[in-house]
């Protein structure tokens, strides 16, 4: 077994493909959390005053990071956090995930405020996809009405509980399937949106973090084993359903054989982003004429969506 080419003394269990370092459980794990400070610093993520709402699935990606901002939070005694987490009606799914992230919030004393799609919209994700499919949307999947109800939740909730900031885990994986996948909605003022600080652009909006940004999944995965921290493993019945989930197949291929393609994305949409930037009109949003949420339009996504299914 080769020994660890950063401590040079234990045994390497994890050879990074990309940077071809060879590491031990400790310098590894290390890695991962100096990787985090090294992001919330670059992009400038936290002040010392922070009030930070933490999104949190019961999945590894977020129970992982809530673990490491806990350790991060010393450095910063001022910042408050709590953990959020939104219930969307997954039956068999959602509710083992949601004790993965009671039980995590519990052994780490975080307050933690749970919201369901039932309290917020009257309908659990299972229900409304029932009436996606009786109504024959071809063009909107579960993960679709999913993604775009959650984060409305997530910033009423990180509002209600007077957070200035909205944590989530997405990592280097999420993001990069995010960017080709705007690419081939042709949403060019999505891809110039999804930074790893968001713009605020209404003062009703949360701004959102990504200090895992520049991991990639695999590595959470492995942190999560190696910390013994317990998260929920099955997929989402749903999963299978999203074009995303091809386009993690694809990335993953690619990465397999070239290693450091998904860093290459990423860096190559930083260096676009500016030219996007400033080709978007700067965003104006106004108040949602039904629902009065940040939106783009009069009405906002989520009205949207639910309307079609003729609720709202
Ligand atoms: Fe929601 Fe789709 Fe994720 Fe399932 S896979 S939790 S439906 S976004
Ligand atoms: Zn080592
Ligand atoms: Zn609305």
């Amino acid at each position: 077994m080769a020994k660890c080419t950063s401590c040079k003394n234990r045994d390497a269990i994890f050879m990074r493909p990309y940077s071809g370092e060879k590491l031990c459980g400790r310098c590894f794990t290390k890695s991962i959390e100096r990787k985090v400070q090294a992001t919330i610093s670059k992009y400038d993520m936290l002040k010392r005053d922070d009030t930070l709402a933490v999104a949190i699935s019961g999945g590894k990606d977020s129970t992982s990071l809530l673990h490491i901002l806990m350790k991060i939070e010393k450095d910063f005694p001022e910042t408050t956090l709590c953990a959020v987490t939104v219930d969307e009606g997954i039956k068999g799914y959602r509710d083992e995930a949601l004790r993965f992230a009671i039980k995590n919030c519990q052994k780490l004393g975080v307050e933690h405020k749970v919201i369901s799609f039932k309290e917020m919209f009257g309908y659990r994700l299972d229900e409304l996809v029932d009436m996606i499919r009786r109504k024959g949307e071809r063009d909107l999947t579960p993960c679709a009405y999913c993604g775009v109800l959650r984060r409305r939740v997530l910033n009423s909730v990180a509002r209600k509980v007077r957070a200035n900031k909205l944590v989530t885990a997405h990592n280097l994986d999420d993001e990069t399937q995010t960017i080709l996948l705007n690419i081939m909605h042709g949403d060019v003022t999505r891809i110039a949106r999804a930074k790893p600080v968001l713009s605020v652009a209404h003062p009703e909006l949360i701004q959102r973090i990504k200090p895992f940004c520049e991991v990639p999944e695999r590595e959470i995965a492995l942190y999560a084993y190696l910390k013994k921290i317990e998260f929920q493993e099955n997929p989402c019945p749903y999963a299978h359903t999203a074009l995303r989930n091809d386009v993690r197949n694809m990335l993953n291929r690619i990465e397999q054989n070239h290693a450091g393609t998904k860093f290459t994305i990423l860096r190559s949409m930083e260096r676009i982003r500016p030219a996007l930037e400033a080709m978007n009109e700067e965003e104006k949003l106004r108040s949602c004429k039904l629902c009065g949420e940040p939106t783009m339009g009069e009405v906002c996504r989520p009205c949207q969506m639910l309307q079609r299914l003729y609720i709202s």
